[in-house]
């Protein structure tokens, strides 16, 4: 009887053993499934930012950003913008 037994329990450790393995085999898959996803996630954003560090590199920044704020005064250097027809510092008229 004592046979019998340990046969059993041999079953049933068995049985959970292949439960665990194929559980671990389903989230291993799934974790292979979503490392891909992760992986194209990443390439797609690295993608991006290589794209806007060129487009970065292209454009000089500085020069865009004193062409929107406007011009110097070219009597007191002063930032005029281009709405402006008279400089506010030294009242020097830019446009007529
Ligand atoms: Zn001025």
């Amino acid at each position: 009887m004592g046979a019998l037994i340990i046969i059993v329990i041999w079953i049933i450790i068995s049985i959970v053993f292949f439960v665990i393995l194929y559980t671990v085999i389903q989230s291993a898959m799934d974790n292979t499934k979503m490392a891909s996803n992760i992986q194209e996630l990443r390439d797609h954003f690295v993608g991006l930012k290589q794209e806007e560090s060129l487009l970065s590199k292209d454009g000089p920044i500085v020069e865009v950003g004193s062409n929107e704020e406007g011009e110097d005064c070219p009597a007191c250097g002063n930032k005029v913008t281009l709405n402006e027809f008279m400089c506010p510092v030294c009242e020097l008229k830019l446009r007529d």
